[in-house]
């Protein structure tokens, strides 16, 4: 037996890049020569022994916010993985921002629909509606909010250190730089026709701000608290909004809870703002594996929050590719490819499978398997009746 052979494709190796690694140490057929990224080799160890499973090329299914160059200035900093940084995936961007103690993201709008996750800290956000409505709310770790594209906000941060926060837009080519900000429409309009617009005299326009836009910029903390804001607006606007932009995400009850772990499905469902994006939110305990599964309605832009895992992705004639995932990367799954996820550290996985689409939706390869006709499961498997109903048919999402 040559010595590819017994690194690449002998049965005794399946199942684990923990034994292939083992295996590949005793065979000089693995070993380098030359140099290496240690730390690289260090996060990915599927990736430079790969499972003998894996097999041929599959679209990039991995990069990290840690890769992203971040542009920070006085206030807070963002970065972002859009389809410039990771091709593959032609359905959403993602952002993460910081915003210390009072800052503010500018007031701004933009072509995409947003959705986002407060990782971190607290802030107060405000949306303008089409129906001369805004909504204010204060939002802290595990909130949600939703940004309908077109529709004006600010984020500012509050409490004692601001807040940090994930964006997902349903645009891939999405970019933070290209937003359309109130500062910028304001410096390239003529102070006589801003003056005009707005009923104001020369001098005033003369106040507002000039050279870069502002962007990200300090600010004081909210002197109102949050009533007295709705209190404010309410006589200036049509009313109490008739919307409500955000969700208490980690408040909710899990939509399956297993000993191994539990999903949250957050989609239009359940939260009728979320029209354009959905989330499956998944606890993975340690040895836990988020099952074999796909995606019929959209590809799958992930967000890892916390923990350590691997993922295989099947993308059909013979190509898997397992890579191995910590917090601040970001995973992507093609649509209709086959995937699972395995907890491979001693703490709890937090991973947002995303989709640019209302509804979320799955089909478990072992649902499937025990939802067919016996003798269909039978004949595509050789196992016997008896193989098959020790086969659990329930959805438990996490085993
Ligand atoms: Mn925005
Ligand atoms: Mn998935």
């Amino acid at each position: 037996m040559s010595s590819r052979t017994a690194i690449q494709d002998t049965p005794a190796i399946l199942g684990g890049g923990a034994q292939n690694t083992a295996q590949a140490e005793q065979d000089h057929s693995a070993s380098r020569m030359a140099g290496q990224n240690p730390v690289l080799e260090t996060l990915n160890p599927n990736t430079s022994v790969r499972p003998a499973t894996d097999h041929g090329v599959v679209v990039p299914v991995w990069y990290s916010f840690d890769l992203a160059s971040r542009r920070v200035q006085e206030g807070g900093w963002t970065h972002q993985v859009t389809q410039r940084e990771l091709p593959s995936s032609k359905d959403i961007a993602g952002v993460t921002m910081r915003l210390t103690a009072g800052s503010f993201r500018e007031l701004h709008w933009h072509q995409a629909d947003e959705w986002a996750l407060m990782l971190k800290g607290n802030a107060r956000i405000t949306v303008y509606s089409p129906d001369n409505t805004m909504f204010v709310d204060d939002v802290e770790e595990g909130d949600l909010w939703i940004f309908p594209a077109g529709y004006p906000h600010s984020i500012q941060g509050t409490g004692a250190d601001g807040c940090e926060f994930l964006l997902v837009f349903n645009q891939a080519l999405f970019s933070e730089e290209s937003t359309f900000l109130l500062s910028d429409w304001l410096m390239h309009t003529p102070p006589d026709l801003l003056a005009r617009n707005l009923g104001l005299d020369e001098a005033t326009i003369a106040k507002l701000p000039k050279g870069d836009p502002l962007y990200i910029f300090p600010g004081d903390a909210p002197t109102q608290t949050l009533d007295q804001d709705r209190a404010e607006i309410e006589q200036r606007t049509a009313g109490k909004p008739t919307q409500k932009f955000t969700f208490k995400a980690y408040a909710m009850k899990p939509t399956y809870t297993t000993p191994h772990g539990e999903v949250r499905i957050i989609d239009e469902s359940i939260f009728p703002a979320s029209k354009k994006i959905c989330v499956g939110m998944s606890t993975i305990k340690p040895g836990g594996l988020r099952e074999m599964h796909w995606h019929p309605q959209a590809s799958e832009w992930q967000f890892w929050v916390k923990g350590k895992g691997r993922m295989t992705v099947f993308d059909a004639e013979g190509n898997a590719r397992t890579m191995d995932f910590n917090p601040n990367d970001v995973g992507y799954v093609p649509r209709m490819a086959g995937h699972y996820i395995e907890n491979t550290g001693d703490e709890d996985i937090l991973l947002l499978e995303m989709f640019a689409d209302p509804h979320f939706a799955d089909i478990s390869l072992r649902q499937w398997l025990r939802a067919l006709p016996a003798n269909v499961a039978m004949a595509h498997t050789n196992f016997s009746k008896e193989d098959l109903d020790k086969i659990a048919y329930k959805n438990t999402v996490i085993s």
